[in-house]
Protein backbone atom coordinates (compact mmCIF):
# COMPACT_ATOMS: atom_id res chain seq x y z
CA UNK A 1 0.00 0.00 0.00
CA UNK A 2 0.73 3.62 -0.54
CA UNK A 3 0.06 5.92 1.59
CA UNK A 4 -1.81 9.15 0.22
CA UNK A 5 -0.41 12.75 -0.11
CA UNK A 6 -3.57 15.02 -0.18
CA UNK A 7 -2.87 18.14 -1.99
CA UNK A 8 -6.21 19.48 -0.06
CA UNK A 9 -8.55 17.24 2.00
CA UNK A 10 -10.38 14.90 -0.36
CA UNK A 11 -8.06 15.65 -2.59
CA UNK A 12 -5.06 13.52 -4.66
CA UNK A 13 -3.59 14.34 -8.01
CA UNK A 14 -2.00 11.19 -9.60
CA UNK A 15 1.03 13.19 -10.95
CA UNK A 16 1.93 14.39 -7.53
CA UNK A 17 1.43 11.26 -5.90
CA UNK A 18 3.16 9.31 -8.17
CA UNK A 19 6.02 12.13 -7.93
CA UNK A 20 6.49 12.05 -11.92
CA UNK A 21 5.02 13.23 -14.85
CA UNK A 22 2.69 10.47 -16.10
CA UNK A 23 0.37 12.81 -18.43
CA UNK A 24 -2.11 15.78 -17.68
CA UNK A 25 -3.07 16.36 -14.26
CA UNK A 26 -5.78 13.66 -12.75
CA UNK A 27 -7.52 14.68 -9.74
CA UNK A 28 -8.77 12.09 -7.80
CA UNK A 29 -11.54 13.43 -5.70
CA UNK A 30 -12.62 11.26 -2.33
CA UNK A 31 -15.47 11.18 0.30
CA UNK A 32 -14.76 7.58 2.66
CA UNK A 33 -14.91 4.96 -0.25
CA UNK A 34 -16.00 6.80 -2.88
CA UNK A 35 -14.13 8.27 -5.42
CA UNK A 36 -14.10 9.91 -8.70
CA UNK A 37 -11.50 11.50 -11.75
CA UNK A 38 -11.23 14.54 -13.36
CA UNK A 39 -9.25 13.34 -16.86
CA UNK A 40 -7.53 9.91 -17.18
CA UNK A 41 -5.25 11.53 -19.82
CA UNK A 42 -3.51 8.68 -22.45
CA UNK A 43 -4.71 5.17 -22.90
CA UNK A 44 -1.47 4.15 -22.32
CA UNK A 45 -0.78 5.43 -18.89
CA UNK A 46 -4.46 4.15 -17.46
CA UNK A 47 -3.06 0.37 -16.22
CA UNK A 48 -0.45 2.76 -14.12
CA UNK A 49 -3.44 4.95 -12.24
CA UNK A 50 -5.40 2.03 -11.56
CA UNK A 51 -2.89 0.40 -10.28
CA UNK A 52 -1.87 3.38 -8.48
CA UNK A 53 -5.43 3.88 -7.03
CA UNK A 54 -5.29 0.37 -6.14
CA UNK A 55 -1.97 1.12 -4.02
CA UNK A 56 -3.45 3.97 -2.62
CA UNK A 57 -6.33 1.90 -1.45
CA UNK A 58 -9.61 2.86 -2.83
CA UNK A 59 -12.44 0.14 -3.97
CA UNK A 60 -11.75 -0.10 -7.42
CA UNK A 61 -15.58 -0.82 -7.48
CA UNK A 62 -16.62 2.41 -6.13
CA UNK A 63 -15.58 4.82 -8.43
CA UNK A 64 -18.80 7.48 -9.03
CA UNK A 65 -17.74 8.61 -11.92
CA UNK A 66 -15.08 9.76 -14.52
CA UNK A 67 -15.20 13.01 -15.59
CA UNK A 68 -14.23 14.34 -18.94
CA UNK A 69 -12.81 18.09 -18.27
CA UNK A 70 -13.08 18.93 -21.71
CA UNK A 71 -12.93 16.32 -25.03
CA UNK A 72 -9.24 16.94 -25.67
CA UNK A 73 -7.03 13.63 -26.41
CA UNK A 74 -4.55 14.21 -23.99
CA UNK A 75 -6.66 14.41 -21.51
CA UNK A 76 -9.69 11.38 -22.68
CA UNK A 77 -8.16 9.08 -24.75
CA UNK A 78 -7.70 6.50 -21.59
CA UNK A 79 -11.51 6.82 -20.74
CA UNK A 80 -12.96 3.70 -22.55
CA UNK A 81 -10.57 1.61 -21.21
CA UNK A 82 -11.13 3.30 -18.23
CA UNK A 83 -14.32 3.37 -17.80
CA UNK A 84 -14.07 -1.02 -18.66
CA UNK A 85 -11.66 -1.66 -16.07
CA UNK A 86 -13.68 0.08 -13.58
CA UNK A 87 -16.85 -0.08 -14.56
CA UNK A 88 -17.94 3.06 -13.88
CA UNK A 89 -20.07 6.34 -16.25
CA UNK A 90 -18.32 9.03 -18.08
CA UNK A 91 -19.47 12.47 -17.36
CA UNK A 92 -18.96 15.36 -19.22
CA UNK A 93 -20.66 18.56 -21.17
CA UNK A 94 -22.69 17.92 -23.76
CA UNK A 95 -20.78 19.66 -26.43
CA UNK A 96 -18.19 17.03 -25.56
CA UNK A 97 -20.10 14.43 -25.94
CA UNK A 98 -20.34 13.98 -29.40
CA UNK A 99 -16.59 14.02 -29.76
CA UNK A 100 -16.28 11.50 -26.96
CA UNK A 101 -18.32 9.25 -28.58
CA UNK A 102 -17.63 9.22 -32.30
CA UNK A 103 -13.66 9.05 -31.02
CA UNK A 104 -13.72 12.51 -33.36
CA UNK A 105 -10.06 11.95 -33.68
CA UNK A 106 -9.90 15.99 -35.77
CA UNK A 107 -11.50 17.88 -32.59
CA UNK A 108 -9.73 16.44 -30.23
CA UNK A 109 -6.38 16.82 -31.72
CA UNK A 110 -5.72 13.21 -32.13
CA UNK A 111 -4.97 13.79 -35.70
CA UNK A 112 -2.81 16.46 -36.58
CA UNK A 113 -1.86 15.61 -40.56
CA UNK A 114 -0.15 18.59 -41.22
CA UNK A 115 2.40 17.61 -38.03
CA UNK A 116 1.74 13.70 -39.04
CA UNK A 117 0.08 13.41 -35.46
CA UNK A 118 -1.98 10.53 -35.88
CA UNK A 119 -3.36 9.24 -32.39
CA UNK A 120 -5.86 7.00 -31.74
CA UNK A 121 -9.36 7.98 -30.43
CA UNK A 122 -11.29 5.12 -28.91
CA UNK A 123 -14.98 6.14 -28.94
CA UNK A 124 -16.41 5.85 -25.44
CA UNK A 125 -19.83 6.41 -24.31
CA UNK A 126 -20.89 8.98 -21.99
CA UNK A 127 -23.43 8.30 -18.98
CA UNK A 128 -24.27 11.79 -17.71
CA UNK A 129 -23.96 15.27 -18.90
CA UNK A 130 -23.43 18.23 -16.57
CA UNK A 131 -23.69 21.69 -17.62
CA UNK A 132 -23.37 25.45 -15.30
CA UNK A 133 -25.11 25.28 -12.49
CA UNK A 134 -25.05 20.95 -12.01
CA UNK A 135 -23.16 19.17 -9.00
CA UNK A 136 -21.63 16.17 -9.09
CA UNK A 137 -21.99 14.13 -5.46
CA UNK A 138 -18.77 12.05 -4.27
CA UNK A 139 -19.96 10.80 -0.78
CA UNK A 140 -21.26 13.89 1.08
CA UNK A 141 -19.01 16.12 -1.45
CA UNK A 142 -20.31 18.57 -4.17
CA UNK A 143 -18.57 19.15 -6.78
CA UNK A 144 -20.29 22.46 -8.50
CA UNK A 145 -19.90 22.17 -12.73
CA UNK A 146 -18.99 25.79 -14.33
CA UNK A 147 -19.20 25.84 -17.91
CA UNK A 148 -16.37 27.59 -19.22
CA UNK A 149 -16.02 27.70 -22.95
CA UNK A 150 -13.07 29.68 -24.75
CA UNK A 151 -10.25 26.53 -25.26
CA UNK A 152 -12.98 23.85 -26.12
CA UNK A 153 -16.84 24.70 -26.47
CA UNK A 154 -17.41 22.03 -23.89
CA UNK A 155 -14.80 22.82 -21.33
CA UNK A 156 -15.73 22.74 -17.71
CA UNK A 157 -14.71 23.62 -14.33
CA UNK A 158 -15.70 22.24 -11.02
CA UNK A 159 -15.86 23.97 -8.08
CA UNK A 160 -15.41 22.67 -4.71
CA UNK A 161 -15.35 24.78 -1.60
CA UNK A 162 -11.83 27.31 -2.39
CA UNK A 163 -10.45 25.34 -4.92
CA UNK A 164 -11.59 25.53 -8.71
CA UNK A 165 -10.41 22.59 -10.59
CA UNK A 166 -10.02 25.06 -13.69
CA UNK A 167 -9.35 23.05 -16.52
CA UNK A 168 -7.42 24.77 -19.40
CA UNK A 169 -8.30 27.99 -18.86
CA UNK A 170 -5.01 29.10 -16.98
CA UNK A 171 -1.65 28.04 -15.90
CA UNK A 172 0.61 28.57 -13.54
CA UNK A 173 2.85 30.54 -16.10
CA UNK A 174 -0.05 32.15 -17.82
CA UNK A 175 -0.59 30.19 -20.78
CA UNK A 176 -3.72 29.19 -21.58
CA UNK A 177 -5.03 26.05 -23.47
CA UNK A 178 -4.67 26.04 -27.28
CA UNK A 179 -6.61 28.20 -29.29
CA UNK A 180 -7.08 26.28 -32.53
CA UNK A 181 -10.78 26.94 -34.79
CA UNK A 182 -10.80 23.09 -35.53
CA UNK A 183 -10.98 22.55 -31.59
CA UNK A 184 -13.81 25.00 -31.27
CA UNK A 185 -11.70 27.50 -29.66
CA UNK A 186 -13.30 31.19 -28.93
CA UNK A 187 -11.57 34.09 -27.66
CA UNK A 188 -13.99 36.21 -26.26
CA UNK A 189 -15.92 33.20 -24.46
CA UNK A 190 -12.29 32.51 -23.38
CA UNK A 191 -11.74 36.14 -21.93
CA UNK A 192 -15.07 35.67 -20.49
CA UNK A 193 -14.10 32.35 -18.53
CA UNK A 194 -11.15 34.04 -17.32
CA UNK A 195 -13.05 36.94 -16.11
CA UNK A 196 -15.49 34.77 -14.18
CA UNK A 197 -12.67 32.95 -12.32
CA UNK A 198 -10.92 36.43 -11.41
CA UNK A 199 -14.24 37.73 -10.07
CA UNK A 200 -14.53 34.39 -8.17
CA UNK A 201 -13.68 33.91 -3.96
CA UNK A 202 -11.86 30.74 -5.14
CA UNK A 203 -8.14 30.64 -3.71
CA UNK A 204 -6.46 28.10 -5.54
CA UNK A 205 -6.84 26.81 -9.24
CA UNK A 206 -6.15 22.70 -9.60
CA UNK A 207 -5.19 23.31 -13.34
CA UNK A 208 -5.55 20.21 -15.99
CA UNK A 209 -1.99 20.78 -16.86
CA UNK A 210 1.27 21.85 -14.58
CA UNK A 211 1.59 22.44 -10.81
CA UNK A 212 -1.32 23.97 -8.21
CA UNK A 213 -1.32 27.55 -7.77
CA UNK A 214 -2.76 30.51 -5.84
CA UNK A 215 -5.42 32.39 -7.58
CA UNK A 216 -4.03 35.45 -8.48
CA UNK A 217 -5.55 37.90 -10.46
CA UNK A 218 -2.67 40.25 -11.69
CA UNK A 219 -1.38 36.87 -12.85
CA UNK A 220 -5.11 36.57 -14.17
CA UNK A 221 -5.16 40.30 -15.58
CA UNK A 222 -2.75 40.03 -17.96
CA UNK A 223 -3.81 37.26 -19.31
CA UNK A 224 -7.03 38.61 -20.01
CA UNK A 225 -5.05 41.41 -21.59
CA UNK A 226 -3.58 39.26 -24.07
CA UNK A 227 -6.38 37.33 -24.83
CA UNK A 228 -8.25 40.95 -25.81
CA UNK A 229 -5.45 41.80 -27.78
CA UNK A 230 -5.58 38.36 -29.41
CA UNK A 231 -9.12 38.97 -30.72
CA UNK A 232 -7.66 41.66 -32.81
CA UNK A 233 -4.48 39.92 -34.49
CA UNK A 234 -4.25 37.98 -37.65
CA UNK A 235 -1.69 35.80 -35.58
CA UNK A 236 -4.99 34.01 -34.36
CA UNK A 237 -6.82 33.37 -37.78
CA UNK A 238 -10.38 32.65 -37.98
CA UNK A 239 -10.29 32.59 -34.32
CA UNK A 240 -9.75 36.36 -34.13
CA UNK A 241 -12.49 38.39 -34.43
CA UNK A 242 -11.58 41.53 -36.49
CA UNK A 243 -8.04 42.33 -38.55
CA UNK A 244 -8.10 46.65 -38.08
CA UNK A 245 -5.44 46.86 -40.54
CA UNK A 246 -8.00 45.52 -43.45
CA UNK A 247 -10.36 47.99 -42.23
CA UNK A 248 -7.36 50.86 -42.56
CA UNK A 249 -6.13 49.02 -45.46
CA UNK A 250 -9.68 49.59 -47.48
CA UNK A 251 -9.54 53.46 -46.35
CA UNK A 252 -6.87 53.79 -48.09
CA UNK A 253 -7.28 51.92 -51.34
CA UNK A 254 -10.74 54.17 -51.15
CA UNK A 255 -8.15 57.41 -50.60
CA UNK A 256 -5.40 55.84 -53.55
CA UNK A 257 -2.60 56.29 -50.56
CA UNK A 258 0.61 55.36 -52.13
CA UNK A 259 3.87 53.89 -49.92
CA UNK A 260 5.09 56.71 -47.92
ZN1 LIG B 1 -5.16 20.15 -22.20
Amino acid sequence: MMERVPIFPHVLELNLQARQRIGCSVYLIYDDAQWALIDIGYEDSVDEFVELIRQLDFPLSQCNTLIASHADVDHIQGLAKAKQLLRTTVTCHRLAAEALEKGDTLSTFAEVPAQDIQLAMPPVEVDQLVDEGDTIEIGGLKLEVWHTPGHTAGQLSFRLGNLLFSGDNIFRDGCVGAIDAHHGSDIPAFIRSLERIRASDVQWLLPSHGPVFRKDNQLLDATITRLKAYQHMADFGTCAVDWPLIDEWEKELAAGKLPE
